[in-house]
């Protein structure tokens, strides 16, 4: 049995291409493990990522670990695939030609016909997965139609794809026969489901579908785009207990000349709306958000407009990227990179500061409540969970002292939380849920 190493950097649509790609694998009897510590099995696949500069060096410093390995006779054969080989296929052959065969974000089923692995139909639906048993990604498209101004990836990953449903309730219910209690759902716009296959949103019925899947305890949101939110997905958070009570929406900037050079298709005034309509209907929504600051032209006024956009929302959940310049874009092409490093740094760490001190104010409010937490693992003194309000591996842990009585992995406990840090909060076990 020959073992292969599937190795996935970026983002979790990437995971989740890598988990079906592992899944055809180890049913053509291949021994298929997923270690990006380590570069030795006869065959090693690279999921690569190719969003931002820092994503891009390291799928490239992975490709030559790889590629040094295979020199040294440790691999047999070599396969890249996913966005960096989507973009720069031509240039890694010639920089790295010790890979075999590199292929694009969508084309890895050519890695299957290299390896001699029928791409069975039956399997379409099949996950090895890579993630702790108890939570599962859920891509339901692939793609976007948006173009913002600064984004690189409706040109690395195509025009908005959308999963069938049918195909999604299967692949969900197969996930939640074997013990994954959380699916978190995700595609580079989750919003726009069902526009391109079936003429119409329809987030909403599918997220009520998916609440009907036995098993299933809780179904989170990820990558709204916040034009042309759908009425019925805040009628379905509201009205689904399984729904969350959480949305992960990246607004990126707030104030309007922002807004339109950047090509988002709504204004400032849409959003405020959209943020009012949101916790009216769900008055304890966890709101997460990503923003830019140094887009080309953002000016000291609409910087001040985007400091007052997150102390009026007091975001739950907030990431700040600073603006870096992706050749093939809008912004790369018609605007110039004309706010410096230093500039773009110091506006980034002004709203991280803010953000803390927010974050610690809204950890404060949680404190006496009584939650749901699924535990996700043990750290030294402490076991690890969540509540509805935060998603793997980006938002807020729930620390409890491992000393009282021992928890189980990706089991529910009911919890008082008792007391608050600015990123985490603190709790007590009262009950075990299962
Ligand atoms: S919606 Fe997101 S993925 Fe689509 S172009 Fe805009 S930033 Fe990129």
């Amino acid at each position: 049995m020959r073992k292969i190493n599937v190795i996935t950097l970026g983002c979790s649509k990437n995971t989740v291409d890598s988990e079906h790609i592992m899944a055809r694998l180890a049913a053509a009897g291949y021994e298929v493990v997923n270690d990006s510590d380590r570069t030795d099995a006869q065959v090693v696949v690279i999921n690569t990522c190719g969003f931002i500069a820092d994503a891009k060096q390291e799928s490239i410093e992975m490709i030559l670990r790889a590629a040094e390995a295979k020199k040294a006779g440790k691999i047999e054969e070599l396969f890249v695939f996913g966005c960096l080989s989507q973009r720069y296929a031509d240039e890694l052959r010639k920089e790295i030609p010790e890979v075999d065969e590199y292929f694009g974000a969508r084309s890895w089923d050519g890695i299957l016909e290299r390896l001699n692995v029928k791409n069975k139909s039956e399997l379409i639906t099949d996950r090895r997965l890579t993630t702790p048993d108890h939570y599962a990604y859920l891509k339901i498209g692939e793609g976007c139609n948006w173009m913002c101004g600064y984004c690189a990836i409706p040109l690395i990953r195509g025009h908005h794809v959308s999963v069938p449903m049918e195909q999604i309730e299967e692949e969900a219910r197969k996930l939640a026969e074997r013990g994954v209690r959380e699916l978190i759902v995700i595609a580079q716009d989750s919003t726009y489901y069902g526009m391109d296959l079936y003429g119409e949103r329809k987030l909403g019925e599918l997220l009520r579908r998916l609440c009907r899947i036995e098993g299933i305890r809780w179904i989170r949101l990820h990558y709204a785009y916040p034009a042309g939110f759908p009425d019925d997905v805040i009628q379905a958070m509201a009205e689904e207990p399984k729904i969350c009570k959480y949305l992960d929406i990246p607004f990126q900037h707030i104030s309007d000349s922002q807004l339109k050079a950047m090509r988002r298709r709504h204004t400032k005034a849409e959003a405020y709306a959209l943020i009012e309509r949101l916790r009216r209907a769900i008055p304890d929504l966890a709101l997460r958000t990503t923003l830019m600051v140094g887009y080309p032209g953002e000016t000291e006024s609409d910087f001040e407009e985007l400091i007052q956009f997150v102390k009026d929302v007091k975001f739950d959940r907030l990431g700040v990227f600073t603006y870096s310049e992706e050749e093939g874009t809008y912004s790369a092409r018609e605007l110039s990179d004309d706010i410096p490093q230093e500039i773009k740094d110091g506006r980034a760490a002004r709203i991280m500061t803010l953000q803390r001190e927010i974050s610690l104010e809204n950890n404060r409010r949680h404190v006496g409540n009584v939650e749901q937490v699924i535990i996700d693992s043990r750290q030294g003194d402490f076991y690890v969970g969540r509540t509805q309000y935060d998603s793997p591996d980006v938002d807020e842990e729930i620390l409890i002292p491992a000393d009282r009585r021992r928890l189980m992995k990706g089991h529910f406990y009911k919890a008082r939380i008792t007391s608050a840090a600015d990123y985490d909060l603190y709790a007590e076990v009262l009950e075990h849920i299962r």
